[in-house]
């Protein structure tokens, strides 16, 4: 074997190595974004095909995060107001008691 291809078989596999870091570092990326938006991150089977990677990571991008509901950790849209599943009312947690000293009568007078 000669020096020449010596060089180029470190470098050849340099280069894939790169790559395939490259490649693991965005599927990686990938799963944390789809994490992060509450969207299952076996999407990302996808990407065992580079161009599947690519179509995958743009469309987890543009996807709308989910919320999780706190009774039953099924995931909704965003601006659902009642879950999906177990019909959870996501507005009764952002409900805020009325402050201390106001009295509000049970009567409604
Ligand atoms: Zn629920």
């Amino acid at each position: 074997m000669r020096a020449e291809d010596v060089v180029g078989l470190v470098v050849g596999l340099g280069v894939v190595i790169i790559a395939l870091s490259l490649y693991i570092g965005l599927i990686v990326l990938g799963v944390r974004i789809a994490k992060r938006k509450n969207r299952s991150p076996h999407w990302f089977w996808f990407a065992v095909h580079p161009m599947g990677l690519i179509i995958t990571l743009i469309v987890m991008a543009c996807l709308s995060p989910l919320k999780r509901c706190p009774r039953c950790a099924q995931t909704t849209q965003q601006a659902a107001r009642l879950c999906g599943f177990c019909g959870y009312d996501f507005a009764a947690t952002a409900y805020m008691p009325p402050p201390q000293g106001v009295y509000v009568s049970p009567g409604g007078y």
